[in-house]
């Protein structure tokens, strides 16, 4: 028999750019043809959803917007044309909700590259509410052995760390600077590091990260407020002090991009994710050529990078704190997350 559906629901919905998002009653949409509707029982929170809704990046942003694209839950209806998941599945909802499935970067594996992508929480609603729909092509199918609250952090923090970390090159038994470790995709980049057998250096700030980093395995924790030369401290952690092999910038502020040619190593590779508002890229010239870095951009990953993410985390690779508080304290996360006060990852909890 197929779930009973409300018509009404809870949601958390940003009705102007800057927010606060607001706590109220919203209609239960209904999925398309090629869609799904999932019942949301956790979702994290991103330091995207917080870009988002300040309305950071020049992209289109709905409004008003149900925000959230870390959702694990149940499939509960479908649509005639969407295969490969059934009702009673579980699914998780990601940030790329929706692509064409037909463009050359589609076809490629490079969906996030998609011109007519559909994107969780910005340009359509995302999963902080009861029930949200995503395309049956895009969700990620869960193992149903795999917590819903554990695996939320996955869908977004978990799959762009792990492509970052595949983008990097780096092999194992090499140095990977992680920039931000203490934040949510930090925290997940460190255990995917190990587990892909790369050796840690974590950057960031404050003693509660410090110790959550060296808990998650990092070899070097170097606090980037109180350190008085953070390039000479990340060489000094590093083999034979000639830079890391590879630098993962995560942090949402614009200092670390600047400086990260300076502790990368010779033919160290730089990938860029975090996507902090109004912000550049700014390398010397010479450093850049002479020391032939690569300087590259990674952004989410394709369903497979997702299939692949999810994977070493159902066999128990990846284990990064979070805490749980109720849909309804999302505006007291976003608090905490502007002043960088939070280590690991939030997951609300969805009411039943
Ligand atoms: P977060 O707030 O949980 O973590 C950011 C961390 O950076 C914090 O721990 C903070 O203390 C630290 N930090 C701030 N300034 C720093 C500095 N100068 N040096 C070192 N660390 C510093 O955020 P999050 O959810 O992990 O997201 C991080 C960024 O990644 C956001 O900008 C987000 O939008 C972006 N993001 C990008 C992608 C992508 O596909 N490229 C995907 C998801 C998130
Ligand atoms: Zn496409
Ligand atoms: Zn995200």
């Amino acid at each position: 028999m197929a779930p009973s559906i409300p018509e009404k629901q809870w949601a958390q919905v940003v009705e102007k750019k800057g927010g606060p998002p607001v706590y109220k009653q919203i209609p239960v949409p209904k999925p398309g043809p090629d869609e799904v509707l999932v019942k949301i029982r956790y979702t994290g929170v991103c330091h995207t959803d917080l870009h988002a809704m300040k309305g950071d990046w020049p992209i289109p942003l709905k409004m008003p917007l149900v925000g959230g694209h870390e959702g694990a839950g149940v499939v509960v209806a479908k649509g005639e044309m969407a295969r490969g998941i059934e009702i009673g599945d579980h699914a998780g909802i990601k940030w790329l909700n929706g692509s064409c499935l037909a463009c050359e970067f589609c076809k490629t594996g490079d969906e996030p590259l998609c011109a007519g992508q559909q994107l969780s929480g910005h340009t359509v609603d995302g999963t902080f509410q009861q029930y949200a729909i995503g395309k049956a092509a895009h969700v990620s199918k869960l193992p149903k052995d795999v917590p819903l609250d554990a695996v939320a952090p996955i869908l977004c923090a978990g799959i762009t760390v792990y492509k970052g970390l595949k983008e990097s090159c780096a092999r194992p038994g090499q140095t990977v600077a992680i920039v931000g470790a203490g934040g949510g995709l930090g925290s997940l980049a460190q255990q995917y590091a190990k587990a892909m057998g790369l050796r840690v250096i974590a950057i960031d700030g404050g003693d509660e990260k410090r110790s959550m980093c060296e808990s998650l395995g990092a070899e070097t924790f170097v606090d980037f407020t109180k350190s008085k030369d953070l390039v000479a401290d990340v060489k000094a952690a590093t083999p034979e002090g000639l830079g890391a092999h590879a630098v993962i910038l995560l942090a949402a502020s614009e200092k670390p991009f600047q400086q990260a040619v300076d502790y990368a190593r010779p033919r160290g590779v730089i990938v860029a994710i975090g996507l902090p508002a109004h912000a550049f890229l700014k390398a010397p010239v010479f450093d850049s050529v002479v020391k032939m870095i690569n300087i590259k951009g990674s952004y989410v990953g394709n369903r497979q990078d997702g299939v692949e993410a999810v994977d070493f985390f159902a066999r128990g690779l990846i284990k990064a704190p979070f805490k749980t508080v109720p849909l309804e304290k999302l505006p007291e996360v976003f608090e905490l997350m502007e002043q960088d006060k939070i280590a690991g990852r939030y997951v609300l909890e969805i009411p039943e």
